[in-house]
């Protein structure tokens, strides 16, 4: 059995064909161009030499926003991102019109925490967050084995930061918001502040300090919002391991012994984790939304 998925992301789209499995079978990228022209490429893709033919379904994991509301005039469209020749697209239908499938959407971080929960670091827990730390900042949320939708979905990158002590003049890049965790903490603010590609930055620079001060603060909202049994950190920054400890260590300070469970006393190293599909996380979240779609 086997099953496609497309990872659209804002400079890349990724499509594949897996397994019920997780497991990656074929993969082909495409730069994130005009709209008609990348979704030519992708239909191209699944269309030639009728491999379409032997999928039981294709997922489309997404950058957003997104509408996923059914009962929405615009429900599968990508809404209003900043990327303009994006806005109001309505990228579920096109898709779905091109390819003749009914095609399973949700954000490429709900995606991601969808994967992770059936082949990868929360395979044993029903209640996990998957946050991506890259261009921007965005957080999937399973709950009760379901992803979140709602009124929109998960926001959690524009979430409000106090800010760090040695900070406060930095107010961060977010043309919406002052002090928001992805106006403070993304790829693209670490540069805008300290002058230097994340990438390029020395692990003892103090950008790290304060990149883990900014994520720590944003998971311990997370924790007590949310009481995830597992928070997942994925994205371009987080390839930084060493980042990994100092948030912890964080964490654990800013919750002040309150959450008394060993998961966050003793062994928070299970508690905040890399992902264990690694860079794959995005395509097989696409894949994983139409592994969903048959079980049900
Ligand atoms: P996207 O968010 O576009 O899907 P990424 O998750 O790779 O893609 O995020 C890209 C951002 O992450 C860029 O701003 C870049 O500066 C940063 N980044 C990418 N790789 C690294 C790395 N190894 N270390 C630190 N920052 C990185
Ligand atoms: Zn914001």
């Amino acid at each position: 059995m086997q099953f496609g998925g497309i990872e659209a992301g804002g400079t890349k789209f990724v499509c594949g064909i897996g397994t019920e499995g997780g497991e990656i079978l074929d993969r082909f990228v495409t730069p994130t161009t005009e709209p008609d022209e990348t979704l030519e490429r992708v239909i191209h893709f699944f269309k030639r030499s009728g491999e379409k033919d032997s999928l039981l379904g294709i997922g489309l994991a997404t950058f957003g926003p997104i509408d996923l509301n059914p009962k929405s005039e615009t429900y599968g469209y990508i809404t209003s991102t900043p990327k303009k020749r994006w806005q109001n697209f309505n990228i579920k239908g096109e898709l779905e019109r091109a390819l003749d499938f009914e095609i399973p959407f949700d954000t490429d971080v709900n995606g991601a925490v969808l994967a992770e929960h059936l082949w990868g670091g929360a395979k044993d827990i029903m209640n996990a967050v998957y946050i991506t730390v890259g261009t921007g900042i965005g957080g999937g949320v399973m709950v009760n084995g379901e992803l979140v939708h709602g009124l929109l979905h998960p926001e959690m990158g524009h979430m409000r930061l106090r800010g760090s002590s040695s900070s406060t003049d930095f107010k961060g890049i977010c043309p919406f918001h002052e002090y928001c965790l992805e106006g403070l903490a993304s790829g693209p603010a670490i540069e805008a502040r300290w002058g230097q590609p994340a990438v390029e930055l020395e692990p003892t620079h103090p950008a790290w300090t304060t990149e883990a001060e900014y994520l720590a603060e944003g998971i311990v909202n997370i924790i007590l919002l949310l009481s995830p049994e597992r928070i997942i950190l994925g994205g371009g920054v987080m390839q930084q391991e060493f980042l990994f400890p100092m948030i912890r260590d964080k964490v654990q300070h800013l919750l002040n012994d309150y959450i008394h469970k060993p998961v966050i006393l003793e062994y928070i190293d299970r508690y905040i984790i890399p992902p264990k599909l690694g860079n794959q996380a995005g395509l097989l979240g696409a894949i994983a939304l139409a592994v969903k779609q048959k079980r049900i």
